[in-house]
């Protein structure tokens, strides 16, 4: 059995990938039953200071299937950080069988920047597989896919909205593929659908090998948001029992399955005021929110050009003629 068809069928051919029992991390081996925090080396800072990119390892007694659960991938990006921080201090990504691989923050220099590239201006994300003597976002992603990525059967991306979007908890799986599409419903996030993967993105690049990645996206830049922090723990937790290798998790909450989205944009630039919140449904021809400029002699009202549920509103006031506003989502069973 290939390994990442594991995902929808759990059981039987656990431990594929040449015998979990010579795992090695990097250059560290990791014994059953024992954990690791292994730091591999990525860069150097220009005053020498070696910078490296810390993995925890953890693994069980028992033989069972390898779950890669990352955060910070983009710097800014922070809730899937502290999923992945409350996880290792409650123990709740140590598995009862088999392996999980938990990296916090992928993008460390983007992380301390506060921004989503690293200082070069390049996105990891659109940096795979990457080279080792390549850029050093390049170097980064070669770095993981190289020493991490090896054992992995399923991974889980946790990102938030970019540039001050605020994405309403939901998990992203890629088009055509039934093993990562099985694994969305299993995480019931509120809202779940089906994206092409981006050209050189983590998830492309996995699928190449055969591994189901999960996009997990929920709140916005440079904010912890609880409601995205709990989901993202409980569907990862979810995910893991599917697997096999832990015993419980929360009960799923509801969780719709979102079929075309559409961006609707602002017809022109000004101060954005929205009229709906997260999550909301509207109509064809709500009113969405109001621009205006600063000396509100002009005043626009966004509609929706379609019904749905909004899924992504923007947070930032000011904006320019194209910015996008508000994604709307059509649940899947009302498409044609
Ligand atoms: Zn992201």
């Amino acid at each position: 059995m290939p390994r990442g068809r594991c995902a929808v069928d759990p059981v039987g051919d656990l431990g594929v990938r040449g015998g979990m029992q010579d795992l090695v991390i990097h250059d560290t081996p990791i014994a059953p039953g024992t954990d690791a925090i292994v730091r591999i080396p990525i860069a150097q800072l220009p005053t020498g200071t070696a910078v490296d990119l810390p993995v925890h390892v953890y693994r069980a007694e028992a033989d069972g299937l390898c779950l890669l659960l990352q955060g910070g991938l983009h710097g800014d990006e922070l809730n899937g950080v502290e999923i992945l921080r409350r996880m290792v201090a409650d123990g709740s990504c140590r598995p009862t069988r088999g392996t999980v691989l938990v990296v916090p923050v992928l993008n460390l220099f983007g992380f301390l920047a506060g921004s989503r590239e690293l200082p070069d201006g390049k996105d990891i994300n659109r940096s795979f597989p990457g080279s080792a003597r390549g850029s050093l976002a390049s170097r980064v992603a070669h770095a993981h896919m190289t020493h991490v990525f090896p054992p992995v059967n399923v991974a889980i991306d946790f990102h938030t909205g970019g540039g001050r979007r605020h994405n309403e908890p939901q998990v992203r799986f890629t088009e055509g593929d039934a093993d990562s599409e099985a694994l969305a419903e299993v995480f019931a996030a509120p809202y779940r659908f089906a994206t092409k993967p981006i050209p050189r993105s983590f998830r492309r690049e996995a699928a190449k090998r055969d591994v189901p990645v999960l996009v997990y996206e929920a709140g916005e830049t440079l904010r912890f948001d609880e409601r995205a922090i709990a989901e993202g723990i409980a569907g990862a937790r979810r995910v893991m029992v599917h697997l096999g290798i832990a015993d419980e998790a929360p009960a799923p909450g509801p969780s719709l399955a979102i079929g075309a989205t559409r961006w609707v944009r602002s017809p022109k630039a000004g101060l954005f005021s929205p009229a709906v919140a997260p999550g909301q449904v509207v109509d064809k021809g709500d009113a969405l929110g109001t621009i205006t400029d600063p000396y509100n002699i002009h005043v626009r009202t966004v509609s929706a050009p379609t019904a749905g549920h909004v899924i992504c509103l923007n947070q930032l006031p000011l904006v320019h003629r194209g910015d996008a506003l508000i994604r709307i989502g059509r649940p899947a069973q009302e498409q044609p």
